[in-house]
């Protein structure tokens, strides 16, 4: 049967694209999620689409057969998303990676789905305009995979997630048909025209459609940027002092935390950036015009200074890079706190309301002494995502077995605190037991919207919706 698939895809699309043998299909059994490190689970086969029609030939082929059909970008995503958790084929877009077009007066790109964030905006840079979502993962992560998890990133907090730069995208349906939503052929960059489907297929993870080509809105790059860092030998105090910026009136473009882990970690990792021993850091970065930056700047610094153990802000672009280099490797650094240790993907994406930020930092650390699991916290603060980096022996069975238990803890929490156990990375396998909890009722009318585009469930099965 397996045998019969791969020739039959073969059929479909050219020889090299569809990938049978084990050595091959072992690729597509992981993401970057622990459940993957755990169960890995191979397809029956693997298909690298190059085309629109390698993906509707495809999907027509298994919808006929009842066949699941998981789509896959660059798999780093956390949550198991991109892995075939019921068998079938993996349809890999990550070689349609074409920048199709930038229209510079329209500040619109049209992409395929694989284009890397990062060469996106390497690409962008000459034209002065930007695409602002902005993820940790810029190196490897795909803009379809962007859009498909509605991915947040550090700049968030002011630009809105990646759905918020979505115009519009081509999408093959589970049944092979191509629909393009954000009326055809338009170049506008509003639309009241009718139900969003741009926004119903953002953030469906691969459920409802497979994005083929997506319609991307671009900005000015902001012509100044200034950094303001500062240390708190009381973690509630970091929280308040999101929340005293905000209520004077500032909108960072991005509020990043670590906690006291964290920033030993970047001390071990970057011994130059000499960070002090504080309970949490946090960096606001501020952009716009250069007056403009430098007033919001020194305006964090009055607003957070009764808070904090030490304040500093800089414009310097060395001082900044340095600063923002040791946030960005905080996730690689966590590693070195403990030797030989695992920094496990699970339980990893929470989000609370910015008012409850203080207490959930403690139960964090909490957690992390009931279970004996070190826990260094990290996020997105501004918006409330934090990212707990629990660390753990994966060799050891019964640290296995209470990271599970710190997961489902952490996510617990987050619901408690009236938050939400995924703040950007998506549900993907791993969260959808939460489901019924987090959602209630809206729940079965996402599975209405499910059967409707999707009826004999063949696409992405085992993701959000629990079984
Ligand atoms: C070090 C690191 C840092 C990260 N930082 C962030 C961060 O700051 N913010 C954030 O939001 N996420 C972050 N992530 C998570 C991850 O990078 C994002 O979820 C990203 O959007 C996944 O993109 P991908 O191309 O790897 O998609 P994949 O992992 O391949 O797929 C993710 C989901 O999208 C679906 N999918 C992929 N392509 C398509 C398509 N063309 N059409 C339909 N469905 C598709 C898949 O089926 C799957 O459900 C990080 C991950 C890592 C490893």
């Amino acid at each position: 049967m397996i045998a019969t698939l791969a020739s039959d895809l073969r059929a479909l699309v050219k020889d090299g694209q569809v990938l049978d043998s084990p050595s091959e299909l072992c690729v597509f059994a992981y993401d970057a999620s622990f459940m993957t490190q755990l169960e890995p689970r191979v397809p029956d086969a693997a298909v690298v689409a190059r085309s629109t029609a390698d993906v509707s030939n495809v999907l027509r082929y298994a919808h006929e057969r009842g066949i699941p059909v998981t789509p896959r970008g660059a798999a780093s995503g956390q949550a198991a998303g991109s892995v075939a958790v019921q068998g079938g084929i993996v349809l890999s877009v990550h070689a349609m990676d074409h920048i199709l077009e930038v229209d510079v007066a329209n500040m619109q790109a049209f992409c395929e789905p694989g284009v890397v964030h990062a060469r996106l905006l390497e690409e962008l840079r000459p034209t002065g305009l930007t695409f602002p979502p902005d993820p940790g993962s810029t190196r490897m992560a795909t803009v379809g995979g962007l859009a498909s998890t509605n991915a947040h990133g550090m700049r968030a907090v002011k630009y809105g997630p990646t759905g918020a730069w979505v115009l519009g995208l081509e999408v093959v349906l589970p049944n092979g048909d191509v629909i393009e939503t954000g009326s055809v052929a338009s170049r506008a960059k509003q639309s009241s025209a009718g139900l969003e489907l741009t926004k119903l297929f953002v953030g469906s993870e691969g459920t409802l459609g497979v994005f083929t080509k997506l319609r991307l809105k671009l900005m000015p790059i902001p012509p100044a940027r200034a950094i303001v860092m500062a240390l708190f030998d009381v973690l509630e105090n970091a929280g308040q002092a999101v929340q005293a910026v905000f209520a004077a009136g500032i909108s960072p473009s991005a509020i990043e935390i670590v906690d006291q882990r964290c920033i030993q970690a970047i001390n071990l990792y970057r011994p130059l950036l000499g960070l002090p021993e504080a309970e949490a850091m946090l960096l606001f970065e501020v952009d716009g015009n250069p007056p403009g930056c430098r007033w919001d700047a020194e305006k964090i610094v009055e607003v957070v200074t009764p808070l904090s153990t030490r304040v500093e802000w800089s414009d310097e672009p060395k001082r900044m890079t340095a600063l923002w280099e040791g946030r960005s490797v905080v996730g690689a650094a966590v590693g070195l706190l403990r030797p030989g240790s695992n920094r496990a993907y699970c339980g990893e994406d929470i989000c609370v309301p910015v008012a409850r930020i203080p207490e959930c930092l403690r139960a964090l650390q909490d957690i992390s002494t009931k279970y004996g699991i070190p826990i260094a916290t990290y996020g997105h603060i501004g918006g409330g995502d934090l990212h707990p980096g629990h660390l753990i022996d994966a060799r050891d069975p019964d640290e296995i077995a209470r990271l599970l238990r710190v997961a489902d803890e952490v996510h617990e929490l987050a619901l408690r605190l009236g938050g939400t156990t995924t703040g950007e990375h998506g549900v993907g396998a791993v969260r959808a037991p939460f489901m019924a909890r987090e959602h209630g009722p809206a729940l079965e009318t996402m599975r209405a919207i499910k059967a409707a585009l999707d009826p004999k469930c063949i696409l992405n099965p085992g993701k959000i919706f629990p079984a």
